[in-house]
Parts: C-alpha cells; sequence; structure tokens
C-alpha cells in the first residue's frame, strides 16, 4: 500500500520524530499551521475516524493521552486537537492522524483550521 504515514511509521521516510513507541508516532507536521505543529499517528493503517470499529477503541485512547503527554512535555499552555475526517472534512492524508497544535501567545493569534 502507498502510504505516505506507513512509510513514516516504518522509518522508511524521513520525519521530525518527537517521540515513538510501539503503537504510535508523533512528528512534526511538514507545512505548520502554528508554532508548534505536530501529528499524533498510530502505527497501524486505519484510513480514518470514519473507519473505526469497537476494537480501535484503545488506538484512539493511545493517541489522545500521547498528544497530552507531548503537550505538557513540550510546556504548552493550551491546545487544540483536530482530527480531519475525508475529504470534505479537510482530510488529505489517509491514514488516521491526530493534529496537536499550540504554541500562540495570545488567543488573538490563533489559526481555526488545520
Ligand atoms: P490532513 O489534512 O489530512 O488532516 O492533514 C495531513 C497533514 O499532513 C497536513 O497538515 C500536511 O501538511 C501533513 N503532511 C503531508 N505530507 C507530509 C509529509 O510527507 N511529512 C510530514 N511531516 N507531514 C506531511
Ligand atoms: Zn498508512
Amino acid at each position: 500500500m502507498d502510504c505516505i504515514f506507513c512509510k513514516i511509521a516504518k522509518g522508511e521516510m524521513s520525519a521530525e520524530v518527537v517521540f515513538e513507541d510501539g503503537d504510535v508516532k508523533v512528528f512534526t507536521d511538514i507545512h505548520p499551521k502554528a508554532p508548534v505543529h505536530l501529528l499524533v499517528i498510530p502505527k497501524r493503517h486505519i484510513e480514518s475516524i470514519a473507519h473505526l470499529e469497537a476494537n480501535h477503541n484503545d488506538v484512539i485512547a493511545k493517541l489522545i493521552y500521547t498528544a497530552k503527554h507531548i503537550a505538557a512535555e513540550k510546556k504548552l499552555k493550551g491546545y487544540k486537537l483536530v482530527f480531519n475526517v475525508g475529504r470534505e472534512g479537510g482530510q488529505v492524508v489517509d491514514h488516521l492522524h491526530l493534529h496537536l497544535l499550540g504554541g500562540w501567545q495570545s488567543g488573538a493569534e490563533r489559526s481555526s483550521q488545520v
């Protein structure tokens, strides 16, 4: 399967990796929309939130917990967690990913769209 995030997950394609364990990988978005813009992905290929099944509950919990952990490590006071779902929802890469956006100094600087 020709999936760029599977390639990043396997280390076959380079990325600025900030965290990795057996289940997830966190790396910098190539076109950042915020001072800190990271992507949290499961290593297993799941297309999107729309493709979730009941046995994927642990995957979602792990993505959110990882984002929380990295946000605390980076001392982000506030942040956004975003899943784009489907083309109409702004999803371009068909491998589940959670956007972690933050690092703004004030609310006024915040972008509303990823
Ligand atoms: P989506 O729009 O699918 O929710 O988000 C996909 C994100 O992946 C975009 O913000 C885009 O900038 C990022 N992206 C696309 N290709 C690459 C890549 O090859 N490397 C990295 N690090 N980010 C990518
Ligand atoms: Zn994939």
